[in-house]
């Protein structure tokens, strides 16, 4: 991954662009705040953290799950080939696009639906980042990870998780390390807490 590339991106990108008018006087804490729907746009020390783990290439598919503001996606987009991307809320997930479209985006694809099963048209995919905690790892979301593949993941109760790297080998084997402790919104639906 270009390193240099990550952090010139992410110190470019005014964070006041993905959130409502009465917050933007908070942009430049380092702190999530929230976009509405009870949902929070992430801490951006965590967002560059959680990128940097993910390791994305530039010739590498992308899996979302938790498109938000669409702050981290426009991260992933800069990183990678494509990014496929899924909210459930479609009022964020259709003001993310609105955002992401003026930033000149055009490796973006958004879906609005239960990203706890992934989105199985487009798998596999090389990197999965997953902005939302699951009690237990999806799944869904492991299978449609590429050999080689990895995915960052917080998992654990609604109050704080562990912040999970997933890693597969090529020969399919699954690799888990804990990384952090963080706290995010929960992961709603099928693989996620009940909606
Ligand atoms: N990365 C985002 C950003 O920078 O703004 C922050 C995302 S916020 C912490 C988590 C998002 O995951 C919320 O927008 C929430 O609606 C979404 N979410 C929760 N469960 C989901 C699911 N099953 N599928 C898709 N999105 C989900």
């Amino acid at each position: 991954m270009d390193w240099q590339k990550l952090e010139t991106y992410f110190r470019s990108l005014d964070r006041s662009f993905f959130i409502g008018n009465d917050m933007k006087k908070h942009a430049n804490i380092d702190a999530p705040l929230p976009i509405g729907f009870g949902q929070t746009i992430s801490q951006p020390s965590l967002v560059l953290e959680m990128t940097r783990l993910l390791e994305p290439k530039n010739n590498s598919k992308v899996l979302e799950i938790g498109t938000g503001s669409g702050f981290q996606t426009a991260l992933l987009a800069k990183m990678s080939e494509k990014v496929y991307t899924v909210e459930r809320i479609n009022e964020l997930a259709e003001e993310a696009k609105k955002r992401l479209e003026t930033l000149n985006f055009s490796n973006i694809y958004y879906k609005v639906g239960d990203g706890s099963i992934g989105w199985q048209e487009h798998a596999p995919y090389d990197r999965i980042m997953v902005t939302a905690a699951a009690g237990l790892l999806p799944d869904e979301l492991v299978n449609q990870l590429a050999t080689g593949g990895r995915m960052v993941v917080p998992i654990g109760p609604q109050d704080f998780q562990e912040l999970k790297l997933i890693t597969k080998t090529d020969s399919g084997k699954i690799n888990t390390e804990t990384v952090a402790m963080v706290r995010f919104v929960e992961l709603k639906g099928r693989y996620g807490w009940t909606e």
